[in-house]
This record gives C-alpha cells, sequence and structure tokens, in this order.
C-alpha cells in the first residue's frame, strides 16, 4: 500500500500526517469522528448508550472513528497518585500512569459495541501512531499515521482510540494536557480527512458563557474558530485551546453537541470561519479562570531593562506569565504586578526570591484569591465601547480591578474571586447576551 505524506504548510509544530492510499473507499461515505468526553462515559450504563449512538452513525453508512476521554474523575485520581507519592514526579512516568483512564475505556467502548454486533478495535496512541515532542504532560502532536485507522474504516471496523495519548520518539508515552482528548479528536480527523469532527460533551453545544455559572447564557449555532480559541484560551474548557487552533489551520469542521439527549444533523454548535458566521456580535462571549495566581514586586528600581530582569529568568524556566501591569511607586521606584498559573506559582516566587538582591527589589506578595474575567468578541474590532461597558458595569456592582489587559478581539480583568458570578452575570446582561435578548 503507497504512503501518502501530507505536511501541512504553516502548521505550528510541523504537524505531518501520512495516511495509506484511499483506492477501494466507498467515495460516497462520509468519514466521521465521534468524540466523547468523561462525563459521557463516565460509568458503564454511559458507556452502553455511547455505543448505541455510535452505532446510529455506523448504520447510516458512514465511516466511524471514535476518540474516548477517561472516565470523569479517573484523570484526577492519577495525577493525585502521582503528586501525593512525588509532587516533583517525572514527567514520562506521570504520563504512563494519567494516560491510562482513556486505556480502559476506549477497550470498554470497544467490548460494549462488539455486544451491540459493531465491529471495532481499540488504539491507543502508540499503537496508531500519534507522535508527540518531548514535553510530557503538555505534550504538542507532531504527526499522525492514519494508515491503520483507515484500513479499518474501509473494512468496516469502528476503531476506538484512546484520546489525550501519544508517543514521543523514544518510545515513551505522552500526555497532551488537560482537556487533550479533544486535539487527538482534531488530529485524527485531520489524518482521517474526516468529513466532521463530533465533540459529544455533557453541554448540548457552546454556550455565550459556562451555562453552569450563568443560567441565562444561551447556546450558539455558530462560533468562529479565532472566537472560539481566545474564549478557550481564556478559560473557556468546552473545547480544549489546542484542538480549536489545529481544527483552524487544518480546517477540520468541528461540532460541540450533547451525548446526553437525542441530536440529529442540526444539534449543537458549528466551529466556523468568520465569513461563515452569520451573526456580528459585539461581544460573543465571556469567560472566567479561575488558575490565575497574581503576583506583586514592590519598590523595583525605576530604570531601563527591569522588566526584562525580572521576567527572564521567569519564561527561561518555562513558566508563562499572563497579564501584567506595572505603576509608579514612590521615590523612583516602580510596582510590577502580574499573573501566572495556579500551579507555577511556587516556582516563580522561589525564581524571584533567588532574585531580590540582584534586582534589588522591596517586596514580594502573592494572592490566588484572584479570578480572571474575559469578554471576546471579532465585532470589537470595529467597534469601540465594548471595555468602557465593562468597567462601568462593574463599577456599579463595586468590583475593583487589579489587572487588565486587551487584545484585538478580547478583554480581560483580574478581579476578587468572591464576584466571579456576579460579575460574569452582570456582563452577560449588560451585553444583551441574556436568553430572550435575541442572541
Ligand atoms: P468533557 O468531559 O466532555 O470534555 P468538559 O468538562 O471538558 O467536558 O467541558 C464541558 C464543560 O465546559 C461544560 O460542562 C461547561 O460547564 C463548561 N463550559 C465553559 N464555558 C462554556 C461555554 N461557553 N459553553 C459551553 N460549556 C462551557
Ligand atoms: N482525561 C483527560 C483529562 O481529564 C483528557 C480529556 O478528558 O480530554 O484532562
Ligand atoms: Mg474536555
Amino acid at each position: 500500500m503507497s504512503m501518502l505524506e501530507t505536511s501541512i504548510p504553516g502548521h505550528q509544530g510541523g504537524v505531518a500526517y501520512s495516511v495509506a492510499d484511499a483506492s477501494g473507499r466507498p467515495s460516497s461515505a462520509r468519514t466521521v469522528v465521534m468524540k466523547f468526553g468523561g462525563t459521557s462515559v463516565k460509568d458503564l450504563d454511559r458507556i452502553r448508550i455511547v455505543a448505541k449512538k455510535v452505532k446510529e452513525e455506523w448504520a447510516r453508512g458512514h465511516r466511524v472513528a471514535v476518540v474516548v476521554s477517561a472516565m470523569s474523575g479517573v484523570t484526577n485520581q492519577m495525577v493525585k497518585y502521582c503528586h501525593d507519592l512525588n509532587p516533583m514526579a517525572d514527567r514520562a512516568e506521570y504520563d504512563a500512569v494519567v494516560a491510562s483512564g482513556e486505556q480502559v475505556t476506549s477497550g470498554l467502548l470497544a467490548i460494549a459495541l462488539g455486544a451491540l454486533n459493531v465491529p471495532a478495535r481499540s488504539f491507543q496512541g502508540w499503537q496508531i501512531p500519534l507522535m508527540t515532542d518531548e514535553a510530557h504532560g503538555c505534550a504538542a502532536i507532531e504527526g499522525v499515521d492514519g494508515t491503520a485507522l483507515l484500513k479499518c474504516l474501509e473494512q468496516g471496523i469502528v476503531p476506538v482510540i484512546a484520546g489525550f495519548q501519544g508517543v514521543d520518539e523514544h518510545g515513551r508515552i505522552a500526555t497532551l494536557g488537560r482537556g487533550g482528548s479533544d486535539t487527538s479528536a482534531v488530529a485524527l480527523a485531520a489524518a482521517m480527512k474526516a468529513d466532521q469532527c463530533d465533540i459529544y460533551t455533557d453541554v448540548d453545544g457552546i454556550y455565550t458563557t459556562d451555562p453552569r455559572i450563568v443560567k441565562q447564557a444561551q447556546r450558539l449555532d455558530r462560533i468562529t474558530y479565532e472566537e472560539m480559541l481566545e474564549l478557550a484560551s481564556v478559560g473557556a474548557k468546552v473545547l480544549q485551546t489546542r484542538s480549536v487552533g489545529l481544527a483552524m489551520r487544518e480546517n477540520v469542521r468541528v461540532r460541540v453537541l450533547s451525548s446526553f439527549v437525542e441530536t440529529d444533523d442540526n444539534s449543537g454548535t458549528i466551529v466556523v470561519d468568520e465569513d461563515e458566521s452569520v451573526e456580528k456580535k459585539l461581544v460573543t462571549g465571556i469567560a472566567y479562570s479561575m488558575d490565575e495566581a497574581k503576583i506583586t514586586i514592590r519598590q523595583l528600581p525605576d530604570e531601563p531593562g527591569i522588566a526584562a530582569k525580572v521576567f527572564g529568568p521567569l519564561s527561561a524556566a518555562g513558566l508563562n506569565v499572563d497579564m501584567i501591569v506595572q505603576s509608579i511607586g514612590a521615590d523612583r521606584s516602580t510596582n510590577m504586578t502580574f499573573t501566572i498559573g495556579k500551579g507555577e506559582e511556587v516556582q516563580a516566587c522561589k525564581i524571584l526570591e533567588e532574585l531580590r538582591s540582584e534586582i534589588g527589589y522591596g517586596d514580594l506578595n502573592t494572592s490566588r484569591n484572584v479570578v480572571k474575567i474575559s469578554v471576546v468578541g471579532v465585532g470589537m474590532r470595529s467597534n469601540t465601547g465594548v471595555a468602557t461597558t465593562m468597567f462601568r458595569t462593574l463599577a456599579e456592582k463595586g468590583i475593583n480591578l487589579q489587572v487588565i489587559s486587551t487584545s484585538e478581539i478580547k478583554i480581560s480583568v483580574l478581579i476578587d474571586a468572591e464576584y466571579m458570578e456576579l460579575a460574569m452575570r452582570a456582563l452577560h446582561t449588560a451585553y444583551g447576551l441574556d436568553a430572550g435578548e435575541g442572541a
């Protein structure tokens, strides 16, 4: 069988997809990737329901590949086991443990499909193989060989693939970061040139904000890749950020829909290009992230190069700083406040403490009691006033803004964590997104 190597131009990380010669496949059959998240496979009853859904697609004559997450809670448990044994556990061994949940569900779903007389077989990341870099715990996909999967599809067999995992060039199992099964599904859809990548989850689509926090949230029929990318990157965990970037670059048609209700071809939310998006609203969605910690360095010397002295060592240690604000202090000194992931705060403080005498600052304060709220919309490009509405709305609720940052289609503010729900609801109303207001 001849191999067709496709290197995707402009692809970040240079992902290479190789697929077998597809001759012999019925040209009319649609190829569909169905991905099921943790709550959708949380026990045997749910797995049986998922098997029925897969059978329905397969019985319609589609070529179906399935990607599964671990049962909900299992990955958290695995992470905790590793952490309890050693908080600084070897990352490759950590991956060997945390990838195990998906191995279980892929096998179980293949068994459940067999019980419904649907031929199926499980695949682990290394069996495909789905190749990753060596950044264990948050590895990036470098290539996918679609050959074995396409062979299954041609034979009418449903491959049930363990999401979240791949293998690095040394043969070590690597995981793709929390929520990474979404990215597995998109990468596999690209490798199989699937017509659709359906992400089944516990909500029936992408909403104007997290429907578990704001009851008035409205489901969107469509959202642009760019907006979803921005929403995901500021905390909307309905899709992993990387999965959206990959779908955008590879032109994978992604749909988010519920595994808990009956669905049809029109269910859920489709992620589309900007020119396909029908409505041009100022603000499309609002997201929050509780994953931020705030660090303030006081009485820094107010001189050129000081920011490089502070942030250079943090970035050299692989720590990602997010929002930054600098303010003038007294006596030719300056204060610097920034945010960093909660999991990286301890390491960041350790590095900064070690640099205290070299940089010559006064004191260092941290707070984990903060939340970042972000409003996102492509309409912001051409309209002013979005920021003013945000600031005024939060001021009217008496909420103090600690840090502000903006990008072309996003405004984020850092506020006290206890105001998260109040702020989200007030902003949702202020931007006219509440149900019944025609969002
Ligand atoms: P899965 O286990 O299926 O991958 P996740 O828990 O990762 O599911 O993602 C689904 C959750 O994302 C929803 O239950 C919801 O609480 C949350 N969420 C956050 N923002 C949004 C949004 N804008 N639209 C829909 N869901 C959202
Ligand atoms: N099981 C993994 C996690 O909980 C991956 C996923 O569900 O997408 O993060
Ligand atoms: Mg998820």
